[in-house]
């Protein structure tokens, strides 16, 4: 017999959402052509891993898968355990830890190369070491708008997009049945600050050669308009950092450790305010430096110190309190509250460092919605408030496509089936309401909890 007669799957594309369908995190998405599976992404639930494990949003510790998965922090895999054998490549789009955070976990389960742009794989790879954990499965990277073919019948394209994270890609499989594409994380920003504009044209070529079936970023498809581009944040980080005195207070920035961008725009700024510029906390040290290996971006060069450990920190805080805190800009981890943070362990003097009143914090960031996030959040601004520090919060633009953007999308690319993942069940909605709205076949849009499987052709 052949091994076409002794594959015990049915010929055709089928779609399983293992997570990330219907909620926000541990993205992951199987698609199988024919007997060969592909995977997408493998990505940490964030409220429920901090939940878990009370650690800085960035940080990833040591835990056992099967805690992890009860936790629900990290994608069951176990509903595509009949798969297993016939994986043949994962794909990660981008490096955010909702995307690539259970790698270490899961990636483990399948005889795979790991493929992501060189950003991509430079912070897998600095998170692997630092929790010195080995994989088997190959690392290998593959350049935004490049192609690479997995197998005889499947070649993948990474086509560059725009998010909050270095060299996002949006991840094509070209198949014989069509072109799948799995689009998620994304934002249409015309003026990104770090890196090239959305390669547009790329995805009108896609959408010209024909795509099967899209999965959709839908995080932000209930915000109307277009979201607004990094440009817009940088403004609004010029004007918090420089159009208000603060020169003789201490001035404390904490965003998002791995948006590069917004770093740039943070050290640019910093370097004007002639501060000392610091970078305080792990993951900031982790996202940094994996942009600095890959020749990215330089902070250090232009005068930044990157600070990782505890006592390394320990000993600059001795230093800026004897020195005056107002020569330094300080860029800690903390944006969310997160108890293990850098900003909440200066709040609790776990440091030589006091704040008084009239000290600068920025959040440039906007609080996740959801619990724990909030209350942490909450309870850093009401200490903050004590000790009379003024602070700028939402100093931030988001790095998701909001409907317009989606709408564009849809045009732009024509998809003849769409999945729209990485939103709650209110927005899944409303994005099944705009491909009506658009005169879309309605059984096209697919509403899918993870496990549930999606038989295409
Ligand atoms: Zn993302």
């Amino acid at each position: 017999m052949t091994p076409q007669q002794t594959s015990p799957f049915p010929k055709g594309v089928e779609i399983i959402p293992v997570g990330g369908t219907g909620e926000v995190g541990r993205n992951m998405t199987a698609v199988r052509v024919d007997d060969e599976v592909f995977l997408f992404d493998m990505g940490l639930h964030m409220p429920n891993y901090i939940k878990y494990t009370e650690e800085d949003i960035s940080d990833l510790s040591k835990l056992s898968t099967e805690a992890l998965r009860k936790a629900g922090a990290i994608p069951d895999d176990n509903v595509i355990k009949h798969l297993r054998k016939n994986v043949k490549a994962i794909f990660l789009g981008h490096g955010h830890l909702d995307h690539i955070g259970a790698v270490p976990f899961v990636a483990q389960h399948y005889n795979a190369p790991i493929i992501g742009s060189p950003y991509t794989i430079q912070v897998l790879k600095t998170i692997l070491k630092d929790e010195k954990i080995q994989l088997k499965n190959r690392l290998e990277t593959l350049s935004p708008n490049s192609t690479r073919k997995i197998t005889k019948n499947v070649t993948v394209e990474f086509v560059h997009i725009t998010h909050s994270i270095p060299q996002s890609v949006l991840v094509a499989l070209h198949t014989k049945y069509g072109i799948i594409l799995y689009a998620t994380d994304f934002k249409f920003d015309n003026n990104p600050i770090l890196g090239k504009p959305p390669h547009y044209e790329g995805l009108k070529k896609l959408g010209d050669k024909g795509i099967l079936v899209s999965m959709i970023d839908c995080l932000y498809v209930t915000k109307p308009g277009k979201m607004p581009s990094e440009a817009v944040a940088r403004e609004m980080l010029r004007d918090a950092m420089l159009g208000v005195d603060n020169s003789k207070h201490a001035l404390v920035v904490t965003t998002f450790s791995s948006h590069i961008a917004r770093l740039k725009s943070i050290t640019e700024f910093g370097r004007q305010t002639k501060r000392k510029i610091l970078f305080m906390g792990r993951s900031l040290a982790k996202y940094s430096q994996a942009a600095e290996d890959i020749d990215l971006i330089h902070f250090t060069k232009h005068g930044v110190d990157i600070m990782k450990y505890g006592n390394q920190v320990k000993r600059k805080f001795r230093e800026i309190t004897k020195r005056g805190k107002e020569k330094f800009l300080l860029v800690v981890t903390g944006h969310q509250g997160e108890p293990k943070s850098m900003l909440a362990k200066m709040i609790n003097r776990k440091f030589d460092f006091r704040f008084d009143s009239d000290d600068h914090v920025i959040f440039s960031s906007s609080v996740i919605p959801v619990e724990p996030n909030m209350s942490y959040r909450k309870a850093i601004e009401q200490q903050l408030q004590r000790e009379g520090v003024r602070f700028y919060t939402d100093i931030h633009c988001s790095g998701h496509a909001a409907r317009e953007d989606i709408r564009e999308f849809l045009k732009l690319t024509r998809p003849r089936h769409a999945i729209p993942t990485h939103a709650e069940p209110n927005k899944v909605d409303s994005f099944v309401q705009l491909w009506n709205e658009m005169g879309l076949p309605p059984k096209n849009a697919h509403v899918l909890k993870p496990g549930q499987k999606l038989k295409l052709v």
